[in-house]
């Protein structure tokens, strides 16, 4: 379990982390998702113990990484954001140093090649790897002393489509086993690849919901345009739902789409003697509400 309470951290005047608290349990996969600049890295970098927080305690499998923040880095894998790489060394090299550093056995290196498919490239040069296969030596250094947690920054951004979705299928793997926290700024990806969601704006958490509840924020809207003017106060009194007036009174906008709003819009037509030239029906997507929260 990850526990974060109370997180602020400030760096100088600038509000990075705001009160944040959220928990996740053993085997979860969570999306961290804000806008550029809401706080996403500085969060993760925190739970990594790689920058200190100003107030507040993370604990990460039990352990509280301010006071063992050894301990918690065994547990925990990190993929930092634009996955800072030495890419004049060859995989092998970069993987066989990773290793060092963990102290962990050599023979670690062939199983995290094998899991993160780059055994046909595993004699290159970083360098000389697209930035797809890159990604995938950032997982796999990121994994190789196999721990519980993953902590990936932005795992997908600046891939191109294929690559985005060999990346997301291979974090789904890893989801299969570890708890894995991953930021990004992309709503869909979430959708790919989470049980829940995470907002942070401006640094202050907005929204920690699981993604089927997240989804029932999401319900249609709906707008209607007749051949005539027509007062809000008029057709609001009448129908007797929320409606609001875009930039003419022939068009009209509603919250919510309900069968009913179209029976009451009929009447409503016939009692005032006026036609209705267009009615339709918008999906809203989580990209919508995401919208919703953090602008
Ligand atoms: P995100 O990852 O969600 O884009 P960050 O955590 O990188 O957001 O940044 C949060 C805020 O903290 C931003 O306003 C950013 O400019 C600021 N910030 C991040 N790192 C530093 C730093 N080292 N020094 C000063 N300000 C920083
Ligand atoms: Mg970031």
């Amino acid at each position: 379990m990850i526990e974060v309470k109370n997180i602020s951290k400030n760096y100088g005047d600038q509000i990075a982390v705001n009160n944040v608290s959220f928990s996740i349990q053993q085997g979860e996969v969570v999306g961290f998702l804000g806008p550029n600049g809401a706080g996403k890295s500085t969060m993760m970098k925190i739970i990594n113990s790689y920058i200190s927080s100003d107030v507040g305690v993370v604990r990460v499998g039990g352990i509280d990484i301010f006071e063992d923040s050894v301990g918690a880095k065994r547990k925990i894998g990190y993929l930092p954001e634009n996955n800072p790489l030495y890419t004049e060394m060859y995989i092998r090299e970069y993987l066989e140093y990773v290793a060092d550093i963990y102290k962990i056995p050599f023979s670690a290196i062939d199983v995290v090649i094998k899991q993160t498919g780059l055994t046909k490239e595993s004699n290159k040069k970083i360098s000389d790897l697209s930035k797809g296969y890159k990604q995938r030596v950032g997982l796999a250094a990121a994994i190789i002393h196999n721990p519980d947690y993953l902590i990936l920054d932005e795992p997908t951004t600046g891939l191109d489509p294929n690559q985005i979705v060999e990346i997301r299928n291979l974090i789904k793997e890893f989801g299969k086993e570890k708890t894995v926290l991953l930021s990004t700024h992309i709503m869909q990806e979430v959708e790919a690849m989470c049980d829940r969601v995470i907002i942070i704006n401006n640094g202050k958490l907005v929204v920690d919901e699981n993604l089927d509840n997240f989804r029932e924020e999401d319900t249609d809207t709906c707008r209607v345009v007749f051949d005539k003017e027509i007062e809000l106060e008029i057709l609001q009194s009448e129908l007797k739902v929320e409606v609001f007036s875009s930039n003419s009174k022939k068009t009209y906008k509603f919250k919510h789409y309900e069968k009913s709003i179209l029976k009451k819009l009929y009447e409503f037509s016939e009692k005032q003697n006026i036609n209705i030239i267009e009615f339709k029906v918008s999906k809203k997507s989580l990209e919508d509400t995401f919208r919703e929260f953090t602008t």
